[in-house]
């Protein structure tokens, strides 16, 4: 079994959001399983290739865009797991600050070509022998139209198709059609917009699907949050359908012995954890007060990660004396009213605009409470770092969220579920969570039964061999 995992982004090389870790982590975790696993990924500019030793493959070559010829050149990274990780380097297209977007949070104007480049670099290397696989693991729609190329020239060669969240369709236009081969042309299909959706293609010709938790696919598979013409394309494909949760990489992120803290805790003696509070909180310049909660959020600034609740809410509770610190960046609106609360209760509010991976590690080791009440949320990893931190996650009901955390209720639960999606459930749900933090005997439950949850790869790697058995015939479904 020869798998080709290709993706946008890649931990520890290249960071924007989820699919970077599961793309860092997941490969590891089926490397011992398979008989190879590559993975592919773009050479973005800030990729520091001294510290992660990727050195020139010796294999270059060129593709063209409609009339035009772009060259690339294969870099080669080795990871301890085995997992060979070949780098396209173009520095037209990559060599940039940001993986999809401008400093200012604006997509790229030719991410479309960025990406179709990405997937006929891989088809390049198919067709020149230098990549022989079994199976392409395809992710989100930056892949999405490998599984109809494959179709195209290698009709023998399995694909799987991972959607991570269906938010992003991957549009492209009738004129953009010219910077794809002709021979898969006839192959794509407009929806309902007159446009082309490589989100849609990819569920269309991959030869299994799968979304990154049951519940999500069950959302899915019922329509929900989706337009018509998408939930056809879903219904279309059940038979192929399935979710696998994540998992996360727990050495990278344990209490025990992450390289971000300096105090490090586990689930029978939490004292470290208090002292990274007081850390996180000097770090903020906030007032530390052991008495009173702390809750945090590292996120997309996005709409649909439900800070307008949270900013809604919040005000009520910073006048009961809890104190918030969010890390994120993303649209300008939210970082505003964020900014704005800051300034108006700078001891108890604090708010980094920008991407901070070791802040990031010390608020999930410093705060009492993760804040993540997403309006949909396919699997969600922050609260799965919460769990096991010990910090309790506020989820709403949905997605990948109901899945991994259980509501508590006195003598059960690892955290604070809420539903349905409103700013007075919320606030409900932050008072139930400030009962808790001052019900010591509960709260520690609480956060030992968080921490003692498995979420590592160590289950959901079985099930995606199961998912590349079944896609390569060599199974058949129970
Ligand atoms: P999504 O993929 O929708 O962004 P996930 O919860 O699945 O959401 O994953 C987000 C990942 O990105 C997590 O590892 C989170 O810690 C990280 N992250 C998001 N924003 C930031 C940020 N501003 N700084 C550091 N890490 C961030």
């Amino acid at each position: 079994m020869r798998i080709l995992f290709i993706t946008a982004e890649m931990t520890p090389y290249s960071k924007a959001g989820g699919l970077a870790d599961v793309a860092g982590s997941l490969p590891d975790a089926l490397s011992s399983l398979v008989d190879s696993m590559i993975a592919i990924t773009p050479l973005y500019g800030k990729i520091d290739q001294t510290l992660h030793k990727i050195v020139p493959h010796g294999i270059s070559g060129g593709v063209y865009l409609d009339s035009r010829l772009y060259p690339y050149e294969i870099f080669i990274g080795e990871r301890g797991s085995g997992v060979t990780v070949l780098f396209i380097k173009n520095d037209h297209f990559y060599n940039r600050p940001g993986i999809y977007t401008e400093a200012n949070g604006e997509g790229f104007s030719d991410n479309n070509e960025r990406f179709f480049f990405f997937q006929l670099v891989v088809m390049d290397l198919m067709k020149r022998g230098i990549l022989e696989v079994d199976l392409v693991h395809t992710n989100d729609y930056h892949t999405g139209l490998l599984p109809v190329l494959l179709k195209s020239d290698f009709p023998e060669v399995k694909s799987i198709y991972t959607i991570h969240n269906f938010l992003y369709p991957g549009h492209f236009s009738k004129d953009e059609l010219r910077l794809l081969p002709r021979e898969i042309h006839e192959m794509l299909t407009l929806t309902q917009w007159n446009n082309y959706s490589a989100l849609l293609e990819g569920i269309d010709h991959a030869s299994r699907v799968n979304t990154v938790s049951q519940g999500y696919a069950d959302e899915l598979l019922a329509g929900e949050n989706l337009d018509e013409n998408s939930h056809r394309h879903v219904e279309d494909a059940a038979g192929k359908f399935s979710g696998i949760v994540n998992g996360i990489d727990t050495d990278y992120w344990s209490p025990m012995e992450d390289q971000y803290l300096s105090s490090h805790y586990h689930a029978e003696d939490l004292s470290g954890k208090e002292s990274n509070k007081q850390a996180l909180i000097e770090q903020c310049g906030l007032n530390y007060a052991s008495d009173k909660p702390l809750f945090g959020s590292i996120s997309r600034l996005v709409e649909n990660k439900g800070f307008y609740l949270i900013l809604d809410v919040m005000e009520y509770f910073v006048k009961q004396g809890v104190q918030f610190v969010f890390l994120g960046s993303g649209d300008p609106n939210i970082a505003k009213s964020l900014e704005e609360m800051t300034q108006r209760y700078p001891d108890q509010v604090f708010f980094e605009n920008g991407f901070n991976e070791p802040l990031a590690h010390l608020i999930e080791a410093g705060s009492d409470f993760f804040l993540m009440p997403s309006r949909f949320e396919p699997c969600g990893l922050n609260q799965l770092y919460s769990l096991r931190y010990g910090t309790i996650p506020i989820v709403n009901r949905t997605g990948g969220l109901g899945e991994t955390v259980d509501d508590w209720h006195p003598g059960c639960g690892t955290g604070i579920v809420f539903e349905p999606y409103d700013a007075e459930t919320l606030q409900q749900a932050m008072k139930r969570a400030m009962d808790l933090y001052y019900n010591l005997e509960e709260k520690r439950a609480v956060i030992q039964r968080a921490m003692n949850e498995d979420y590592s790869w160590r289950v959901s790697a079985s099930k995606y061999y199961e998912l590349y058995q079944l896609a390569l015939g060599d199974c058949h479904e129970a």
